[in-house]
């Protein structure tokens, strides 16, 4: 079996996977050699289905929002069972990801005055989602892409299905896999490896989730010892369409859409237009 040395290995190629492998670029100035491995070629992950956009707290001065604020929506949203370091991590780091991805050529969507446009999604106090269209993710994936192909410093291993994770003594050691381009295993060994490998929603019959989704990595990790945490926050969405899984964006309801049921009465308005005034039109 042919074995490969690197010093970090990536498994996954979406928008974690990639943007984690930028990271260790500019943390290590170039200097680690790293592997990005995915089971399906980057533009295939199920990043690029994100439709609605990213949370972020851009222009306080304006929409008197903080990051306080987006921690507090966020910890609130998962029922006060959210880890709150993370949550105010997470709205801290926030905007400089935004500004990073605009520097790298994401077409935001721009409100009058020129700045990137910001909407309420569900759970928001403030309008902080900023958006690229309804693909967001699409945009996001093909700039990174772009990006970390520029970089230079990473070999690609696609169509590749890790199957094992090897740690030893507690400290990571490599993986093992099947190279389904050349019907073959083989192995990887590192100093440090990085698990990207998304979510688990195909597990569940009717799901917005693409048929990769299927969170093998999620059982080879258990098996490896890798404890996992906070595994019942699974996203549910009150619209998508049936049978195809279609999501229907919470950007509808953002934008004056609500629920009703099938006696035509409304069973949910989440939002309120900014200056509280109720949408007008009944939608889905
Ligand atoms: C319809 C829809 C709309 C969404 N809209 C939004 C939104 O508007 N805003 C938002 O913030 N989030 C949104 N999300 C959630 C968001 O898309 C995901 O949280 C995010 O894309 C996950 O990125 P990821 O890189 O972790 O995983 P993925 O993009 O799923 O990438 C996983 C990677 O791991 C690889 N992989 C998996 N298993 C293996 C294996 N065994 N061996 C090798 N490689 C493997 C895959 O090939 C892939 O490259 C949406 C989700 C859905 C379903």
């Amino acid at each position: 079996m042919e074995i490969l040395k690197y010093d970090v290995i990536i498994i996954g190629g979406g928008l974690t996977g990639l943007r984690a492998a930028a990271a260790v670029y500019h943390a290590s100035l170039g200097r680690l050699s790293t592997a990005i491995i995915s089971k399906v070629p980057p533009m295939r992950s199920h990043s690029i289905a994100a439709e609605g956009g990213m949370a972020a707290v851009l222009y306080p001065e304006l929409t008197g929002d903080s990051y306080e604020q987006h921690a507090y929506d966020t910890v609130k949203g998962g029922d006060f069972l959210v880890d709150q370091d993370a949550a105010l991590l997470l709205a801290q780091e926030a905007p400089k990801e935004i500004w990073f991805l605009e520097k790298i050529g994401v077409p935001w969507n721009r409100d009058s005055e020129g700045r990137i446009a910001l909407r309420r999604f569900g759970g928001m106090s403030r309008p902080r989602t900023a958006f690229a269209q309804d693909k967001t993710g699409l945009h996001i994936m093909s700039k990174l892409y772009a990006y970390v192909n520029r970089l230079k410093a990473f070999d690609f291993y696609t169509d590749f299905i890790v199957t094992k994770l090897v740690i030893e003594g507690g400290e990571f050691r490599g993986v093992v896999g099947l190279d389904l381009k050349r019907g073959e295993t083989r192995a990887f060994l590192a100093k440090a490896g990085i698990i990207a490998t998304g979510g688990a929603g195909r597990l569940y019959k009717f799901t917005t989730n693409s048929y990769i989704v299927t969170g093998e990595m999620l059982g080879f990790a258990i098996e490896a010892g890798i404890a996992l945490k906070d595994m019942e926050f699974v996203q549910w969405h009150p619209t998508a369409l049936v049978p195809s899984g279609v999501l229907i964006s919470e950007a509808a309801r953002a934008e004056g859409a609500y629920l009703v049921n099938k006696e035509g009465g409304a069973v949910h308005v989440p939002l309120l237009r900014a200056g509280g005034a109720r949408p007008a039109r009944r939608g889905v």
